[in-house]
């Protein structure tokens, strides 16, 4: 990774990544999906976005310069800012889930983060990892809690950069837009920029990940966040609502749930077909895209976002013993068992 060396730098790095046709998928479903390479932002993830707007909100805010950053973060939010903290010349303080995978944790403190692993609980619950950052950040001086799940600055970073760059790359050519949830911020920022160019023409669609609670709350039209089981997908799905996806309701259009498997050979195909590499939440964002664009018309136009590249999740998805483990391996076709070992 080519990390940037000054503040300035970084900012002038994030964003304008690119939108490309996956020409192979695209002829066999003959619509045109389209994916936003957010992997090319300086620290190799979408989070670069709203860790930007986030960190000048803080100083606005009256974060003073050696001040501490809180955060909680399932990885790529504290990758980011690990990054960004240092240049900048703040401390950073991260809350991460427990079962968060070794390589993302090695990563962080390799940045300079201070990384304190939290249980997991629900959103909104008093020892949820957000609820254990926003007290460290009010017992500690010139501390504040960045609060990426709450503070509508980061969806505003999506609205202002991510959605008129998806707009402008298509020349207002979209008619869906397909994400997944982890903070909400890329799907509302998005989807409300790009609903309010078109008149609400473009649909906005959920992609949520097996074990997820977001799907089932969509489709019954809010009711409960019902979910079970676990899933390798890190960065994405929900529990409970947080301010960054409290309207998902009035937004999305609809959801669709995406298992791991699907996710995973997604993963493959997209290495096979078209020659991109891309995490685990990209795998069902594009499974889901592809649904959506199934009930389309033929030539419609459907936008997803990659938010990382496959790198950190190499471990998981190209072993083949990992594989077994998770009872994947007999559902993964012969032609896609070259890539793991
Ligand atoms: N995919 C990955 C790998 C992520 O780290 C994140 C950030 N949590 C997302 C998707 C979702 O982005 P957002 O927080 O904007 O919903």
């Amino acid at each position: 990774m080519n990390f940037p060396t000054t503040s300035s730098e970084f900012f002038a790095k994030v964003g304008k990544t690119p939108l490309v046709l996956l020409k192979s998928i695209s002829s066999s479903v003959g619509r045109n999906i389209y994916v936003k390479l957010e992997y090319q932002n300086p620290t190799g993830s979408v989070k670069d976005r709203a860790a930007v707007k986030l960190l000048q909100d803080a100083i606005e805010k009256g974060l003073k310069p050696g001040g501490t950053l809180v955060e909680a973060t399932a990885g790529n939010t504290g990758i980011s800012l690990g990054v960004l903290s240092r240049l900048a010349g703040y401390r950073l303080i991260l809350f991460v889930p427990e079962n968060l995978i070794q390589a993302k944790i090695h990563k962080l403190t390799g940045l300079g983060a201070e990384v304190l692993k939290a249980e997991n609980y629900p959103d909104n619950h008093p020892k949820h990892m957000n609820s254990l950052a926003a007290i460290y950040a009010k017992e500690h001086d010139n501390s504040i809690h960045i609060n990426q799940m709450n503070n509508l600055v980061n969806q505003q970073a999506h609205f202002e950069t991510t959605g008129p760059e998806i707009w402008e790359q298509l020349e207002g050519s979209v008619d869906a837009f397909v994400s997944g949830a982890g903070t909400g911020g890329t799907f509302s920022g998005v989807s409300r920029y790009l609903k309010k160019v078109s008149d609400g023409r473009v649909k906005a669609i959920i992609a949520d990940k097996q074990s997820s609670g977001l799907h089932h709350y969509i489709q019954t039209n809010g009711e409960s966040f019902d979910a079970e089981g676990e899933s390798f997908v890190e960065g994405i799905g929900k529990l409970g609502l947080v301010d960054n996806i409290r309207d998902v309701l009035t937004l999305a259009n609809d959801s669709l749930q995406i298992s791991d498997i699907e996710a995973l050979n997604t993963i493959y195909r997209l290495i096979e077909e078209e020659d991109l590499r891309v995490g685990a939440s990209a795998g069902v964002n594009v499974a889901a895209a592809i649904k959506v664009s199934d009930s389309l018309p033929p030539g419609s136009n459907v936008v997803t976002i990659i938010p990382d590249a496959v790198d950190i999740y190499a471990k998981k998805v190209f072993s083949k013993q990992w594989l077994i483990d998770q009872d994947h391996w007999d559902k993964i076709p012969e032609v896609y068992r070259k890539y793991t070992t």
